[in-house]
């Protein structure tokens, strides 16, 4: 029974700003201190104390400085949210350029970009728990292929300008025309593409040219970059074109839409041998730039070449078809700095709706779509010609671009002034023209007002006159004409209603193990509490219907809430700017170090070009250095996990004079707070270099120390990490950079009204989900904050000790703690019992969790952590789970299990072992599927066996196989 309080005090408790702060930390007070008592501390100061350098902890000014954000009640941070947010003005918008406004099916919008099931799991590494998302990306490639007409597709990469760049580097690596260094682009492309890839270029050193396309024929290239339908939304045949450049052993890349595919032939068949392109017009929000996911496909012969995760199908250890990550040798995390590409994270959430909306509508429905949004351009242009305004394309899918007056009623002042005032956005970067691009939203009403806007009052045009006058006509060239099927595969056709649509969903998220099912201590990754509270405003329509290049003016809430965000980064990072356009960790990197390059090309200092890398570092950190033209050089890290100090002055005094920067991530990836962070920084300032410090464990900073103060100059953060994204089964993520005022001046530019010096397609990124860690940070305060990195740091030391008896931990800083995150050895098990790390990844699934990062940092490990989000009853029954497995491994090390048959090589243990007939294994069934009482109560089923990596390398396919071979 709670007493009654007065009113006053209820009201007061009603309104707790720190209610938030105790939801989003796992463990409460009195648990706090039952983990502090077990590790021998008396408070969580002390504890950091104990762990945390002495020289790096902010002093107690810092932590209580003026500027301190102070915690708010979920109620109250919501309300001031959509107050900023109602100032973003939603006009309608035509801008096109690559964006467009559409309708989001409802039953998706709820049941997958709304729901933690989707959004909160993480890359299928696992992934006999990850079958339902690995078979919506399949679905996903299997779109992608049929629509661009190539080969094979991967999973999804940042944004369409990004993927461009991709292409151009594919192009680079396998063309056989060695002697160019000259790559094409096409005048008729996307502004911001261009930058992008220009961008790009200038970093690897690739010349460029930017010209009509015709004009390929002059130029001996080892690639070209082609878009169809084109900027102006004209649609003419590049086929010959494309001959001409492959016939000089250059490749082509296609920008293209996949609405637009549905009419045209598709770019697979016109010979180009890379199609790319932005999936958001397919049910994914605007959101001021993003997230959306971009597509990529290419020809089979180039499949080893590309860049991003592709799904394969392979098989499980019963012959049972499963998923998986296929050909993983291509990737940063294997590779390094000779990957095809430093893609991480990338896009899975958002490529997820987009093949959801492919199913919901069906081949047929995206035809009536496309075929809709056709007409109203037919109209468009029709009710144009019929006012002698000139086109600028005589044919077209979606965009018709016409041609203004220098003055007068057609004048682009004058149009745009009106459609200012109808509240209408058109394309306006182009000189003496303006474009407009059609969208399944466009009504007849709008198409009116249009007229209205483009061609002033009084035009005398009706649109219903117009309508029945275009019966028939299509703008896109008969030669042209699609002709070939897409999306027969019986998964496009099948789940049409809504009952049907919302049971696939379910389905396929019933295979998955996300955050709402239990624990994912994913080392490195920090899958934390992601809030319903911070997840609300992505999708308000004032956020989710603003196009990347309107007028800033429509955008003040925006920017109010980036600006603000901004500020807190600032602080939180101890640097004087942020960056907000790279949208990835990866992309951060390579922005950071972009940053880095210029500032010295500006001191003169062009030979510059050593980065230097611990032996720990992410795969990330190679491939982006590669990617900035720059040359790893590994230092060592000595027998306790830390940067090899000797090593590291030895070669930052013998390559001073090339040196450009160190890449070192703190606390390193050993889960350690090295003690010589700040020399680290010295020796490498003395010897002109740059610190990038990556920032993806700022959840052991936060409001403890900063980059900043440490001595770095330039971080990515991992807003998908610290500040509460969710991973989105794989993306999306922000990774904005910080940089210290040096450096300021050499962030990304904006990607139209720049010619080159961005990094991603949106200048502001994937701006609508900057609103979850604006969120987060205000409903944590700073105090709230800097509590969110003790306890981050407690759980982990926590785990780190009660698991030491029964496992090594590997690394561990001053006063045997370790930071946010601990590496258990398990070579030692491996040598004695023949269990690999990868049985006991695989049999924690049994027991419900996801696996602990695998063999990263270091070989024969799993890497832990917890986050500050995880209760101590969750963090017991993973640590009860482990102890059970040493058990098991015991058995076997003893010789009551056999290496063959125990519970562990074995693992995950399905369905179809509970009702194998033929069961005669060392151990019951029971004891395969419910090894504790905790899996009795609440059950995660792994849909398949465990898979088997190189069958499904060998025989590579990565569409949808038929359904029949399901049944097999
Ligand atoms: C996650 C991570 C990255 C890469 O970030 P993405 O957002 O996945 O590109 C880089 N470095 C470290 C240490 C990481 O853990």
């Amino acid at each position: 029974m709670s007493t009654q309080l007065p009113l006053t005090q209820s009201l007061s408790k009603l309104h707790n700003s720190e209610e938030f702060i105790q939801r989003h930390i796992g463990p409460d007070a009195a648990e706090q201190q039952h983990m502090l008592a077990t590790l021998g501390a008396t408070s969580l100061d002390d504890l950091i104390a104990q762990t945390v350098p002495a020289d790096i902890l902010l002093p107690q000014s810092n932590q209580d400085r003026d500027s301190k954000v102070t915690a708010q009640t979920e109620v109250d941070v919501l309300a001031d949210l959509k107050a900023i947010a109602s100032q973003n003005k939603i006009y309608k918008s035509y801008i096109g350029m690559g964006y467009y406004p559409n309708h989001t099916p409802n039953v998706i919008l709820r049941n997958v970009l709304e729901n933690p099931g989707w959004y909160t799991a993480y890359t299928p590494y696992q992934p006999e728990v990850a079958q339902g998302r690995l078979q919506s990306l399949l679905n996903y490639q299997q779109m992608v292929i049929d629509l661009t007409g190539l080969e094979i597709a991967n999973a999804s990469l940042l944004d369409e300008a990004t993927a461009a760049a991709e292409a151009m580097a594919m192009a680079k690596r396998t063309s056989k025309n060695k002697k160019s260094n000259l790559f094409f682009i096409a005048d008729d492309i996307h502004p911001q593409t261009i930058n992008v890839v220009v961008t790009r270029a200038e970093q690897f050193g690739f010349e460029t040219v930017v010209e009509p396309a015709e004009n390929v024929v002059n130029h001996n290239v080892f690639g070209a970059l082609f878009q169809y339908p084109n900027t102006y939304g004209n649609v003419y045949s590049i086929e010959a074109l494309i001959k001409q450049v492959q016939d000089n052993k250059g490749l082509v890349a296609v920008a293209t839409d996949l609405l637009a595919l549905t009419q045209l032939k598709s770019p697979g068949e016109l010979g180009a041998d890379i199609a790319l392109g932005n999936a958001q017009r397919f049910g994914v929000p605007m959101g001021y730039g993003g997230p959306h996911a971009a597509f990529f496909a290419t020809k089979d012969k180039l499949k080893r070449s590309l860049p991003g995760r592709i799904i394969g199908v392979s098989k499980d250890t019963r012959g049972n078809l499963a998923l998986r990550m296929a050909l993983q040798t291509r990737e940063q995390h294997i590779r390094r700095e000779k990957a095809n590409s430093n893609i991480c994270t990338a896009q899975v959430l958002l490529a997820n709706m987009s093949v959801f909306y492919a199913i919901y509508h069906g081949p047929e429905g995206l035809d009536r779509i496309a075929k809709r949004v056709n007409r109203v351009a037919s109209i468009f242009a029709n009710a144009l010609k019929a006012k002698g305004v000139n086109l600028i394309n005589q044919a077209w899918f979606d965009t018709i671009c016409f041609e203004t007056t220098d003055a007068g009623q057609n004048s682009k002042d004058e149009i745009l002034a009106r459609a200012d005032k109808a509240e209408v956005n058109l394309r306006a970067d182009l000189a003496n023209q303006i474009g407009v691009s059609f969208d399944e939203t466009t009504t007849a009403k709008d198409l009116a007002v249009l007229l209205d806007v483009v061609l002033g009052e009084g035009h005398g045009l009706s649109v219903e006159a117009l309508d029945s006058e275009a019966v028939g006509q299509s703008g896109i060239p008969a030669e042209l004409a699609r002709e070939t099927d897409y999306l027969s595969h019986e998964v496009f056709n099948t789940h049409h209603s809504e009952t049907e649509m919302l049971r696939y969903i379910k389905s396929l998220e019933n295979k998955d193990l996300a955050l709402n099912h239990s624990m994912i201590s994913l080392g490195s990754c920090t899958m934390k509490l992601n809030a319903t509270a911070e997840m609300i405003p992505v999708t308000w329509p004032e956020f989710g219907n603003l196009h990347p290049f309107v007028p800033l003016d429509q955008a003040k809430g925006y920017h109010q809430m980036m600006d603000q965000l901004g500020e807190w980064l600032v602080e939180i990072t101890g640097y004087d700017a942020i960056s907000m356009q790279p949208n990835s960790g990866a992309q951060g990197e390579y922005a950071g170090l972009i940053a880095i390059r210029k500032y010295h090309e500006s001191r003169g200092d062009h030979h510059r070009n050593i980065c230097l890398i611990p032996s720990s570092a992410h795969g990330t950190n190679p491939a982006s250095a590669q990617m900035a033209s720059m040359k790893v050089v590994v230092v060592a890290c000595d027998d306790k996990g830390n940067v090899d100090l000797n090593d590291l002055r030895q070669k930052a005094a013998e390559l001073a004079d090339n040196l450009s920067c160190i890449m070192i991530t703190y606390p390193s990836t050993h889960g350690v707070y090295e003690q010589t962070i700040r020399e680290i920084c010295d020796i490498v300032h003395q010897h002109g270099g740059q610190v990038y410090m990556d920032g993806a464990n700022m959840n052991a900073q936060v409001e403890i120390t900063s980059p900043g103060f440490m001595g770095s100059d330039v971080s990515h953060l991992n807003l998908h990490k610290t500040f509460c994204i969710p991973h989105g089964g794989g993306g999306p993520g922000m990774g904005p950079i910080g940089v210290k005022s040096h450096l300021a001046p050499f962030m990304p530019t904006h990607p139209v009204n720049e010619k080159t010096g961005a990094v991603s397609a949106a200048p502001w990124g994937s701006a609508s989900i900057l609103t979850i860690s604006w969120v987060y940070i205000a409903l944590m305060g700073s105090a709230g904050l800097r509590k969110a990195t003790q306890v981050a740091i407690l759980n982990a030391n926590y785990m780190a000790k009660r698991l030491a008896p029964h496992y090594p931990i590997l690394y561990t800083g001053q006063n045997d703690r370790v930071a946010h995150e601990c590496i258990i050895d398990l070579r030692p098990l491996k040598a004695s019992s023949g269990i690999t790390e990868l049985d006991i990844a695989k049999r924690l699934i049994d027991y419900g969790f996801h696996a602990p990062t695998m063999s990263f940092p270091v070989a024969g490990t799993l890497m832990v952590e917890p986050t500050e989000s995880e209760p101590l009853c969750e963090i017991d029954r993973f640590i009860e789970a482990m102890i059970s497995i040493r058990k098991e491994i015991d058995m076997v090390e003893t010789g009551a299990y056999t290496l063959e048959d125990n519970p562990l090589v074995n693992a995950p243990h399905t369905t179809a072992d509970m009702v194998d007939v033929e069961w005669n294994r060392a151990y019951s069934r029971e004891n395969a599927v419910f090894p504790t009482a905790a899996t009795k109560a609440n059950k995660f089923w792994p849909t398949v066996n465990r898979i088997d990596d190189v069958y499904g390398d060998r025989n590579l396919i990565c569409s949808c196989p038929t359904t029949e071979s399901y049944a097999e």
